[in-house]
Formats: structure tokens, C-alpha cells, sequence
């Protein structure tokens, strides 16, 4: 008898010992009296600290009252109570403990309390994640529709219901979520539960969904697989957006931007109508000034002369502008349209050369070309990117009184570069980048007259090649201009 009364005490002593839960006694007035590993690894003191202290030492303070409570109604009668506390461990940290504990009686008399402690700190966790994440589901301008597999809505967040129209949750739990679709995108959902099936989401998906008094809404939708514990499907998660407002600003934008590129349009068009009928009587009156200085028709007098060569240098300035506004409207109207050929650049600078031949014999200025030999060839649109450094050999004359002009061509990242250099009147460092803008110029003492335009019209005709343009100036000394424009446009 004796024998299997001890085996039998051997086998509570190890389930004692071994279990997970902390397992404790205490004395009515508190003092630990037995408690097993359990209590040892979730407090960090050992056995014989735990056996020296009064429970109040290792339950928080907040607690203290509660467990005092619990077992007065325990002694006042109560069964087995649970209830939850927090405890501090050794080096302080606090963990929360659900308790379920009862008396111990001797001769019918209450004599201790006995309990079962777990450490519930990972649950209190889950649970206050939990917690986090109902509120963001609940705080969601977002409708959030829970569902089962085959599409049977279990949950829905409050901004579902403010969509739909409804108070009442279960105006649509149960029902199929494919129901609040229109009929036309059902088989659409229905292809897009699939995919999110087999791809565990979808993204971005818009439908026509049926809200309220039978009237329908665009919605973007993002759809998401969910799966258990063990990695199964069990449902779907559709998180859905009204983007009727979306959808009113982007036919909005779309109408403005329609209406904003054909006034655009028509008054590149008018300019360019304009701009021919100035250029006609403006050449007709070059033509006849000339030829009244070239005494065509009799002998001037320098008074007349005078006045002649003013009226002619003003014609000439008005045509050049009428010229580069011209220019700049067909480029606007997209009347320009870029044609690519091959280019050999040192056959190209050549024929450069050839045109702007009067220029640079009319200035006492020193020309100099150099191009890199062996440069491949290159595909690009060769008229344009004459009137590019057209543009730049007239400025850099225009703007140099002694000196020399540099017109150089050579291999440079992928492409190639032009530059112009002048020996001139330099630009000031805070105007280098407005000069590309059109109609500004740098007042320069009012000598060099101009339209303003030539640089703005170089940087859109880059924009057109690929290109860029760049420039370098120190005042009084002299500017480069660097033209880069890509090997071959055909290939971006
Ligand atoms: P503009 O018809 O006035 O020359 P651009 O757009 O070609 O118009 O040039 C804008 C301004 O940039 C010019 O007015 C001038 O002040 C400055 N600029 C351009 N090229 C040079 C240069 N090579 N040297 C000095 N200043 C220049």
C-alpha cells in the first residue's frame, strides 16, 4: 500500500514539477509556500527566493488589490475563481498571468491557496494586434469586404456599409459579394477571384459596383487570398475604392488638355499665316531699299542715304524676327518633322562652311573649323542641327568685336558634340540660364539687336534631336556653346 502510495505521489510531484504553467501554494496571509520550475523560469528567481517571499513582492501593485479580492470571495464561499494579473519578474519587466486558484482546507478549515498560473503574454499580444488592426480595418476610408471562398461575404468594415447604404452589417453578410457587382463585370470579378486564386492578389482592378438606391459607382479594387495557419485558402480579403470623383477629374483633365492643345494649335497656325503674309511686303521692301542703295536708280545724296540705311537695317531686323517666330510656330504646330539620315559629320561641317560662307567673310573675324577625323558617321536630322549652330555662329559673331570663332566637332559620350567658341563679350554668370527662355536677352548697352528667340529655338530643336546644348562665358572674355546630340536617334 505504502509503495503505491509513494509511486503515485512520485508521479504528482513530476506533473507538479514539469508543468508549464507555474503551479503555487501560499499561506492565507500570503507567504509562498511551494511553487515549481515553471514559476522559477517565468519569474527569474529561484525556488528559494520565490519560497521566501509573499506574493505581494512578485504581483504588480495594480494587481495587488484584485488578487486580495479574489480571495476574500474564495473565503466568503466562491469556487474556483480565474482571473487575469500582471506580475514583475526579476529584472522587472511585467507579465501577464491568467490565474485560476482555490483553497486548501485542514480539518475543514480554510488553511491555504493553491493555483494555477500561464504566462499569457503572447496571447495578450495577438490580442492587442488584433485590436491595432480592427480599428485601422474600421477606421478605413476604404470599403473592406471579407469573404468566404466561394464568395459569401462573413465581414465587412463601416465605410462597406456608408458605400452601400446600409446601417446594418447583416443587410449584407451572407450575401455573395459577385451580387454587388454589376451583372456586365461579374464575369470580370470572377476571372480576378480566379487569378487572386492561383497569384494570391490582384491589384487595381475596376469595376461597376451597385450601391444604395440601384445606382452604380467605378471602384478600384485590390483583391488578396487568405490563408490559416497552415497555409490553406480560406477566403478573400476586397479592399475597394470610389473613384467617381477620380474619374470626373480625369475627364476633366483630359477635356481641358484637348481644349488647351487645340488653342494651342490655332494660334501656332494663325501665326504662321500671319507671319507669311508679313514676310512677303517686309521682302518686297528689303528688295526695293536695296536697291535704292546700290543707286539703281540714281545717285543719293548722303542725307538720303542716310536715312535709307536705317529703314533698311529696322526691315531686316522685323524679318528676322517675323522669321524666328515663324520658325517657332511651326515648331509648335509640330509642322517640323524630323527626318533622320546618315550623316558624315565632316562632310556636314563642311557644307556648313559652304552656307555660312557670306557671314564669316563679312566679319574681320578669324574662323577656324576643326573636326575629329575618323568620326563615324551618325543618324540625325543634319537640316536641323544646321540651324542649330547657324543660330550659335550668328550670335557668337554678332556678339564678338575682335577674336576668333572656334567651330569644333568631336566624338563625345555616346554621340556627338559642336562647339561654337568666341573670343566676344561674354554673358554674365546670372544670366547663363535664361538666355535659352524666349525673348530674353542680356542688356548688353543696347549696341547688338535681336529678337531674343535664336536660343530658345536651338534648345527646342535639340529637345527634337535628342540633344542638348550647354554654355560657358566668362564676361569680357568669350563664350562656348556646346551642342551634343545623340549617335543615332533611331534608337533612343
Ligand atoms: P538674340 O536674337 O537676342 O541674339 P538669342 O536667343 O540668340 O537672341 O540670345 C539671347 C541672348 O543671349 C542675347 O541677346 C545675348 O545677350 C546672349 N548671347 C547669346 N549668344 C551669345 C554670345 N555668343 N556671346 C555673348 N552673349 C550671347
Amino acid at each position: 500500500m505504502e509503495e503505491v502510495l509513494q509511486a503515485s505521489e512520485e508521479r504528482y510531484r513530476e506533473l507538479f514539477e514539469n508543468a508549464n504553467d507555474i503551479v503555487y501554494t501560499h499561506d492565507l496571509a500570503g507567504h509562498i509556500t511551494a511553487v515549481n520550475k515553471a514559476g522559477e523560469r517565468v519569474t527569474g528567481y529561484t525556488r528559494a527566493e520565490l519560497l521566501s517571499f509573499n506574493i505581494a513582492q512578485i504581483v504588480a501593485s495594480d494587481s495587488l488589490a484584485r488578487a486580495r479580492e479574489m480571495i476574500e470571495q474564495k473565503l466568503a464561499g466562491a469556487g474556483l475563481t480565474e482571473y487575469e494579473l500582471e506580475s514583475i519578474t526579476k529584472d522587472g519587466r511585467r507579465v501577464p498571468l491568467e490565474v485560476s486558484s482555490w483553497l486548501i482546507y485542514e480539518d475543514g478549515k480554510p488553511v491555504a491557496v493553491q493555483g494555477i498560473a500561464r504566462d499569457i503574454t503572447k496571447r495578450k499580444r495577438t490580442e492587442e494586434e488584433l485590436l491595432r488592426l480592427s480599428t485601422a480595418v474600421r477606421m478605413s476610408t476604404d470599403s473592406i469586404v471579407i469573404s468566404d471562398l466561394e464568395g459569401k461575404i462573413v465581414e465587412v468594415n463601416e465605410a462597406t456599409l456608408k458605400m452601400y447604404g446600409t446601417e446594418d452589417k447583416r443587410n449584407l453578410m451572407g450575401k455573395s459579394a459577385f451580387d454587388l457587382i454589376v451583372p456586365a463585370d461579374r464575369a470580370k470579378a470572377f476571372a480576378g477571384m480566379e487569378e487572386t486564386l492561383a497569384k494570391g492578389f490582384v491589384r487595381n482592378r475596376e469595376y461597376q459596383v451597385i450601391v444604395k438606391d440601384g445606382s452604380t459607382i467605378p471602384v478600384e479594387m485590390n483583391i488578396a487570398l487568405m490563408k490559416d495557419a497552415v497555409g490553406e485558402p480560406v477566403g478573400f480579403v476586397a479592399v475597394s475604392r470610389d473613384i467617381t470623383e477620380h474619374k470626373h477629374l480625369e475627364e476633366a483633365l483630359r477635356q481641358s488638355k484637348e481644349e488647351a492643345e487645340a488653342a494651342n494649335r490655332a494660334k501656332s497656325e494663325f501665326l504662321a499665316a500671319t507671319s507669311h503674309e508679313l514676310r512677303t511686303p517686309l521682302t518686297v521692301i528689303l528688295g526695293y531699299t536695296s536697291l535704292l542703295l546700290e543707286q539703281t536708280f540714281g545717285r543719293l545724296e548722303a542725307e538720303q542715304a542716310d536715312p535709307l540705311r536705317r529703314i533698311d537695317r529696322n526691315a531686316q531686323e522685323l524679318l528676322d524676327l517675323i522669321t524666328a517666330v515663324l520658325d517657332l510656330s511651326r515648331l509648335e504646330a509640330g509642322r517640323l518633322p524630323v527626318e533622320i539620315r546618315e550623316v558624315q559629320v565632316p562632310e556636314w561641317l563642311e557644307e556648313l562652311k559652304a552656307e555660312t560662307q557670306g557671314v564669316w567673310e563679312r566679319s574681320s573675324l578669324e574662323f577656324v573649323w576643326q573636326v575629329e577625323g575618323a568620326l563615324p558617321p551618325i543618324h540625325t536630322d543634319p537640316g536641323k542641327l544646321k540651324v542649330v549652330v547657324k543660330n550659335l555662329i550668328g550670335n557668337a559673331v554678332k556678339f564678338t568685336k575682335a577674336g576668333s570663332i572656334t567651330v569644333a566637332a568631336q566624338g563625345q559620350k555616346g554621340g556627338v558634340e559642336i562647339n561654337v567658341t568666341d573670343t566676344g563679350i561674354g554673358i554674365p554668370q546670372e544670366a547663363l540660364a535664361l538666355i535659352f527662355e524666349p525673348f530674353r536677352q542680356v542688356d548688353s548697352s543696347g549696341q547688338q539687336r535681336g529678337t531674343g528667340l535664336g536660343l530658345h529655338i536651338v534648345k527646342r530643336l535639340l529637345e527634337m534631336l535628342g540633344g542638348t546644348v550647354t554654355v560657358e562665358s566668362e564676361g569680357g572674355r568669350g563664350s562656348t556653346f556646346r551642342v551634343w546630340v545623340p549617335r543615332d536617334l533611331r534608337t533612343p
